[in-house]
């Protein structure tokens, strides 16, 4: 099912003649349906790694001519959790899917402040207000200045998204869009 493209900022849907001064879109492939959850587990937990270039391919046809007018420098991607026991990035095979399709290369520039572990008896707010400060950019001097577009499996609260848009900021580069394969409808 298609999903109306709205801010990730502001959380309103979105048209040409929108004024949000930090209009940032959410490109989403499709809704969080039964059917793509099977997907995505299979990529993410089984391992079931061509599926990741898949999504990122599914992501080049969809959003092609959205991409071309934006004109970003880079694709970038949330990274692995810092203790993560898996053994490859499924969200950089999804960005390296989707940047051979278009022409565009992926940048490994983002990485966790912080371990999982760090949050463990956190209240969901004090998880949330954590979440916006939790990612830093790994190579600054290479990407002042560049434009982004960053890309994420499944897209729920939106504050892992917020968290790598605000790590580009700090690093003097700028997020033009957050594309993901699924968003949860809540
Ligand atoms: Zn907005």
């Amino acid at each position: 099912m298609p999903v109306p493209i709205f801010c990730v900022n502001c959380g309103l849907p979105h048209t040409e003649e929108s004024n949000c001064k930090n209009y940032i879109p959410l490109l989403a492939l499709s809704t969080y349906s039964d059917g793509i959850r099977k997907f995505i587990i299979k990529l993410k937990f089984h391992n079931y790694r061509p599926l990741g270039k898949l999504f990122g391919r599914f992501l080049a046809h969809r959003f092609c001519e959205r991409i071309e007018n934006l004109s970003p420098d880079y694709l970038t991607f949330i990274p692995n959790h810092k203790n993560s026991a898996r053994t490859f990035s499924h969200t950089e095979d999804i960005a390296i899917g989707l940047g051979e399709k278009i022409g565009i290369p992926v940048s490994d520039c983002l990485e966790w402040k912080f371990s999982i572990a760090h949050q463990i008896g956190k209240t969901g707010a004090e998880r949330e207000e954590l979440a916006s400060d939790s990612l830093r950019v790994t190579d600054e001097a290479n990407i002042v200045g560049k434009k982004f577009i960053l890309i994420d499996d499944v897209y729920t609260t939106g504050s892992t998204a917020r968290a790598g848009i605000q790590a580009l900021k700090n690093a003097g580069a700028e997020c033009l869009a957050i594309m993901v394969v699924a968003k949860q409808i809540s």
